[in-house]
Order: structure tokens, then C-alpha cells, then sequence
């Protein structure tokens, strides 16, 4: 039974996806309470923050003063073996953030519009009542407290801990890579405003490694891959890599965090009774880059709205809760799909033909086709823009071939 006291939503997380869900609930008017783990928001912080500046436009969040770090215009990548293709935009297309900042400035606006923040404190457990979430059990400051709530809004990250409670498929496990991120001083031979992306089985098995450079001199370089222990491939990346060990040979490790990443796609249903899940723990993640923050804000806004929704009807059952997944699939679906088959596509290819990809790349003027591109969250919709380029028609048919050869 809930009383005039308690919370009309509560929101189990303070990461990007916690407070942009508390920020738009609370915009509505709708009593929300935001419980975080740890005694800082945004710390530990374990993701790089490039993030791409349409995106951000879109949903209002720029230009984000004091928070982004640098803007980049070009990428380049490179096979094992060194072979580069460098990819000239027309204009900066993505921002790097100091994401420290940028999960506080979130949460300062959430609490701006009168959600209320409890840090240190641990959401232990679902309240359960015959298949509703009908609330949560928290240790805050030593003290267990149970806590009645019509709206449960899980924002918990990766560890998809809570979620399982609900008898809701959780993200899969296959689908997981593991992180190294850090800040380096001493990088060289880099572009201020260049990202650098390293391809291969040898060095980031399942994933890539990154370098993105700060005007001050300091990068953040990391690297994620699926199997055995990222600290040793980044280390194989700063002594072997015929390109990065030159970038990296005076390098020093500034910080170094550990964290995973999902790239196996959304979860099929992302809400229950009295519950939806955002962000990380619903695997909203995009599978070729690893990048989540935009998706895990445009879902966190659509959950809101959705949450506001039921409340005013008084009816927080999944069948009314499943909006929220409806606009999630009409959203996102087509961009997921698309990015599942690359990644599947860029996971078959052996190294050698990764070299050969990035060659035949440079030979066709795929950079030049693709140089007007501004949108790199929603890559389905990004690819059928540019589908129609002679330049890249050859591409995809060589990628074709070489996916059917492969797969
Ligand atoms: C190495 C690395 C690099 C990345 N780089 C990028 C990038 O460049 N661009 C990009 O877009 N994305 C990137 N990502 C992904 C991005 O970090 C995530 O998609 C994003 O942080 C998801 O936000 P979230 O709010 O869902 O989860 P999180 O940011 O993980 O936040 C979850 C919050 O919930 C809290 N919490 C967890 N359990 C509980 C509990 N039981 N009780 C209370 N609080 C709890 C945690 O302390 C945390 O504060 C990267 C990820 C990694 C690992």
C-alpha cells in the first residue's frame, strides 16, 4: 500500500540513463527518488564519453560547456598490420565529454527539477507481490529501509542484477566484451582532432582498440575484447602494434578502469509490472562501437513518458508499461539490426582480411562517400543515406561477398 510519502517512481542508478529518466519524470511532475550506490556521482567513471554531437543536439545537451573535451572531424583506422584509412568529415561530428562531469551536470539538472538524489545507498532487492514490482529494499547508510513505489525504473548498468528478479531475459553474456580505459599523458604522433581505431584479432579480439586525444596532451586510450584479460592486449597494443607502439612508446598511464560492455542487442522486453529497465541493464547499446549513452537517454525519455502515462491512469501493469517497448523497437530496432550483422560481420573477418577491407576502403573513396556523414548513433539509417554512392554500392557489394564468404 503506498502512502502520500512515498515516492510515485523510484529510479535504482545515477548514471546517464538514472538521472535523464529522474530529470524527465521529475519535469512532469512525478515524486521521484534516485538511489545511487556510490557516495559521488560519476565516479568511479569507466567510459571514454565520445559521443556524437547531433545526438546530443537533438536531445538538447549541447553544447555542454566545461564538460566536452574535445571535438573530432576525422578517424583513423588501422589493420594489425598497420594499414590505415582515414575517414575527413566536413565537420566535427562527435565530442569527447569528461563524463564525471557530465553524469553530475545530469543529475544537478534532475535535481533541479525536484527529483530527489540519496547517495551511498544500495538497492538490494525487488519487492515482489504476485508478479508486480511493487517496490525495493535499500541499505542506506547501514540501514535497511523497504520502500513502496507503483514505478520501479531500473537504470543499474551492465550488472543486470535487479532486472533478473523480474523473470525478464537479461542481457546475454555472449554478448559481453571487457574494457580497459584509461588516461595516458605522453601520446605522440596523433591529430588533436583525430580519433584512432586499432582492428584486429591479435591485439582486441571481439572489439577495437582506441585512442582519443585531449588538447592538453593526455589521451584516453583503452580497448575491449572478448576473451582472456584486456590489461594484456592493451599492453600487446602498446608494444606490438606497428602503429600504436610508436603513439604510445613514451606513454604513461595516468588512471586505468575495468568495465564491460554489451554488444548483443537489446533485451526482447525491457518492462514488467511496475517496472522498466534503461539504459546498460537493458542492453540498449550500440553492437559496433560499444557506445550507449545516446540510446540510454532518447530510452531513459521515452520511459518517463510512458511512466507519467500510467500513472495518470492509475495503471502500471505491462499492458500498459509496454509502450515504452513499442517505441523502443520503432526507435531503435532497424539501427540494432543493422549493427548486430556488422559486428557479426567485422567478428568473422581474420586479420588479413581486415587489412585487405581497410585497403579496398581507401582504393573505392569510401571516405570521400562518406564524408558528409553527421549521424554515427543511428548507423542503419546512417548507411541507407549514403547507400546510394557509386562508391559505396562497390563497398557493400564487396562487403557482401565477403560476409557470405566468411559467415
Ligand atoms: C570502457 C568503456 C568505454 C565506453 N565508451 C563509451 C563512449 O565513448 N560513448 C558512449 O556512448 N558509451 C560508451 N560506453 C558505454 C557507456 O559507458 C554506457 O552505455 C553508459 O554509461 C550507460 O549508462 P547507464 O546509466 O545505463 O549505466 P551506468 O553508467 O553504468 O550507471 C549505472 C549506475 O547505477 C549504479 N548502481 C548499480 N547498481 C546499483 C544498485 N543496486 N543500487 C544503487 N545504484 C546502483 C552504479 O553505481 C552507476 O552509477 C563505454 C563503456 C565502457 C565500459
Amino acid at each position: 500500500m503506498n502512502t502520500q510519502n512515498d515516492p510515485q517512481a523510484v529510479v535504482i542508478g545515477a548514471g546517464p540513463a538514472g538521472s535523464y529518466t529522474a530529470l524527465q519524470l521529475a519535469k512532469r511532475g512525478i515524486k521521484t527518488v534516485v538511489y545511487e550506490e556510490h557516495n559521488q556521482i560519476g565516479l568511479p567513471s569507466h567510459c571514454a564519453g565520445h559521443i556524437s554531437i547531433r545526438s546530443l543536439k537533438t536531445l538538447g545537451l549541447y553544447p555542454l560547456e566545461g564538460i566536452v573535451e574535445n571535438t573530432f572531424c576525422a578517424a583513423n583506422f588501422y589493420s594489425p598490420q598497420g594499414t590505415k584509412f582515414t575517414l575527413h568529415l566536413n565537420c566535427p561530428v562527435t565530442a569527447v565529454l569528461n563524463r564525471t562531469y557530465f553524469d553530475q551536470y545530469l543529475a544537478k539538472q534532475a535535481q533541479n527539477a525536484g527529483a530527489e538524489f540519496i547517495l551511498n545507498s544500495r538497492v538490494q532487492s525487488l519487492l515482489i507481490q504476485r508478479g508486480t514490482v511493487t517496490g525495493l529494499k535499500v541499505k542506506t547508510n547501514d540501514t535497511n529501509i523497504h520502500l513502496n513505489t507503483p514505478i520501479v525504473v531500473d537504470t543499474e548498468g551492465v550488472s543486470s542484477r535487479l532486472l533478473r528478479q523480474t523473470g525478464l531475459t537479461p542481457l546475454k553474456t555472449s554478448g559481453l566484451v571487457y574494457a580497459i580505459e584509461t588516461e595516458m599523458n605522453n601520446v605522440e604522433n596523433v591529430e588533436e582532432h583525430a580519433v584512432e581505431v586499432y582492428f584486429g584479432r591479435n591485439y582486441a579480439p571481439g572489439f577495437y582498440g582506441w585512442i582519443i586525444p585531449k588538447p592538453d596532451g593526455t589521451a584516453k586510450v583503452g580497448l575491449a575484447t572478448n576473451q582472456g584479460d584486456p590489461r594484456n592486449y592493451l599492453r600487446r597494443l602498446m608494444i606490438k602494434h606497428p602503429v600504436a607502439s610508436k603513439q604510445l612508446s613514451k606513454a604513461k598511464i595516468l588512471s586505468a578502469n575495468y568495465h564491460a560492455i554489451s554488444l548483443g542487442g537489446p533485451i526482447p522486453q525491457a518492462c514488467s509490472n511496475g517496472f522498466l529497465a534503461v539504459g546498460d541493464c537493458a542492453s540498449q547499446v550500440k553492437p559496433t562501437t560499444g557506445g550507449g549513452v545516446i540510446f540510454s537517454l532518447t530510452a531513459a525519455k521515452e520511459a518517463a513518458n510512458t511512466a507519467s502515462q500510467a500513472l495518470t491512469m492509475g495503471d502500471v501493469s505491462v499492458e500498459t508499461l509496454i509502450t515504452y517497448q513499442k517505441r523502443c523497437t520503432e526507435l531503435f530496432s532497424f539501427d540494432f539490426k543493422t549493427m548486430l550483422q556488422l559486428r557479426h560481420f567485422l567478428d568473422s573477418l581474420s586479420d588479413e582480411k581486415l587489412d585487405e577491407m581497410l585497403r579496398v576502403c581507401s582504393k573505392l573513396g569510401v571516405d570521400k562517400a562518406l564524408s558528409g556523414v553527421t549521424e554515427i548513433d543511428f548507423q542503419g539509417k546512417m548507411l541507407l543515406s549514403v547507400a546510394t554512392k557509386p562508391a559505396m554500392i562497390a563497398a557493400l557489394v564487396y562487403f557482401g561477398l565477403l560476409y557470405l564468404h566468411h559467415s
